[in-house]
């Protein structure tokens, strides 16, 4: 397997940008670091939100369908500061599916300002691997 490059330092020690509760070597890392392939379409998921996080974007070309992969992707200027990922449903995306969806809503901020982006992301199997495909934008619910 190819290893692809990671920013670092990446301090393996500290909590996973997902979210997860767990420390950053033993949930996104090895991911990103190349050791190993998400499982599911919501492992993938919350690794891709981490590789955001991190300016991973080798990580994010690698598991983003080629066809539509933006050629442009790389550093946002200025970065967005990402503020926290939740997930909303997944269906299917597990070990016996070809394809799966995740909903999420991920929060950052950019130049101080703070953004929502709610998605409903399009993920296939592809030899064997999870990737991204695309995403839909589901209409804000009216909260009271
Ligand atoms: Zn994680």
């Amino acid at each position: 397997m190819a290893r692809l490059n990671t920013p670092s330092p990446v301090v393996k020690t500290s909590a996973c940008p997902c979210g997860s509760g767990k420390a950053l070597a033993e949930c996104c890392g090895p991911y990103l670091a190349g050791e190993a392939h998400a499982e599911s379409a919501e492992r993938l998921m919350r690794s891709r939100y981490t590789a955001f996080t991190l300016e991973a974007y080798d990580y994010l070309r690698a598991t983003w369908h080629p066809e539509h992969c933006p050629s442009d992707l790389g550093p946002d200027d200025p970065p967005p500061r990402w503020l926290g990922l939740r997930i909303l449903a997944s269906s299917a995306g597990g070990p016996d599916d070809d394809q799966g969806t995740v909903e999420f809503v991920a929060r950052y901020k950019i130049g101080g300002r703070a953004h929502r982006l709610h998605e409903r992301s399009r993920f296939i199997r592809l030899e064997g691997h999870w990737v991204y495909v695309d995403g839909t934008f589901p209409a804000t619910r009216t909260t009271n």
